[in-house]
């Protein structure tokens, strides 16, 4: 049929395509050459806070694209765009390498046993060679896999290719890396994947927590959560924690770790480790003393 009304499906249908793939394909070349050029891609750092005690536990690395045009071009935007388009090697393969080529900085400059999650695709982890990648990486910065967390988000599950998704996790974890399940309750994934699943962590997506505490159903939801986690041995941190009620909420029913803008955006790798050097000021103990325990 292309032969037939080739040119008359040409004339009708270009325009439309330019209107609707123009953007984004200016979007896809521009950040080609970011991921050649260098200077507009970041890494920003949310930190993660301990309950029990309000240490600082860790952070979460988020991909931040400054385009030359267009200003903070967010994630959301961009990375379904490199997923589609053959791009998600290249930008997750940049990730790991800038996480922990920080970690190494971080950890020269005596903040050692800070633990970084980066988010991997679906792409990374089913069509990359994430395993050989992270392995090369550790050994390149000196960097304990320990310290490099690794996120997957519950659609990752849902992927068809799910199949073989336990094993992968399993390795991933056998070299060290802890693993978190990311925005846990939101894709409509079967529990029964957490009896397979070697995890560590759960991230309560903050949907559950927006409404928190006067939402009875989300209270009850994540309530339930908690003790399933206890049950399993995992770890909850709650994602989206933005005020005092909501913390106290959380903690109340034994959430472990949290995360959100009531306690820290994503800011640039100095504003993090001021943040751990104020922290460590004004904790009694030395800082070396979890370091040494290691
Ligand atoms: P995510 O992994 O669930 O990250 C949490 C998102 O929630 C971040 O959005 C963060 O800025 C935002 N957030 C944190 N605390 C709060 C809060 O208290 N309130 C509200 N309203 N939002 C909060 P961001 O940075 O725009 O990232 C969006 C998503 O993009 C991430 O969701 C993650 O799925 C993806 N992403 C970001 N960086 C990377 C990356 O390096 N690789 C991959 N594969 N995905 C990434
Ligand atoms: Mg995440
Ligand atoms: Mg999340
Ligand atoms: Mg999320």
């Amino acid at each position: 049929t292309a032969k037939r009304n080739g040119r008359n499906h040409s004339q009708r249908f270009r325009p439309a395509l330019d209107v609707q793939e123009g953007p984004q394909l200016r979007l896809l070349n521009d950040l080609r050459d970011a991921l050649a050029a260098g200077g507009q891609l970041a890494l920003h750092y949310q930190p993660q806070f301990r309950l029990t005690d309000d240490g600082l536990a860790g952070a979460e690395a988020l991909l931040r694209w400054h385009h030359p045009v267009d200003g903070l071009v967010s994630p959301g935007d961009f990375i379904p765009l490199a997923e589609r388009h053959g791009l998600m090697a290249a930008l997750g393969n940049w990730v790991i390498d800038q996480a922990l080529a920080q970690l190494a900085h971080w950890r020269r400059r005596g903040m050692p046993d800070i633990t970084v999650w980066i988010n991997i695709s679906a792409m990374q982890l089913f069509q990359g060679d994430l395993e050989n990648t992270l392995a090369a990486g550790v050994a390149r910065h000196g960097v304990p896999p320990s310290a490099l967390g690794l996120e997957l988000t519950e659609s990752v599950l849902l992927d068809e290719r799910a199949g073989d998704v336990a094993p992968r996790l399993a390795r991933l974890r056998r070299k060290g890396h802890p693993v978190a399940i990311d925005d846990f309750g939101t894709g409509y994934s079967s529990l029964g994947y957490l009896k397979e699943l070697p995890l560590d962590k759960l991230k309560l997506d903050r949907a559950f927590v927006r409404s928190l505490p006067e939402d009875r159903a989300d209270a009850a939801i994540v309530t339930a959560v908690m003790a399933m986690a206890r049950g399993l041995g995992l770890e909850v941190v709650a994602e989206g924690v933005e005020s005092a009620p909501q913390r106290d909420f959380l903690a109340a029913a034994g959430c472990e770790l949290v995360q959100g803008f009531f306690y820290g955006r994503p800011e640039v790798a100095e504003a993090l480790e001021a943040r751990w050097r104020r922290a460590d000021e004004a904790s009694p103990a030395p800082s070396g003393s979890r370091a040494l325990s290691q």
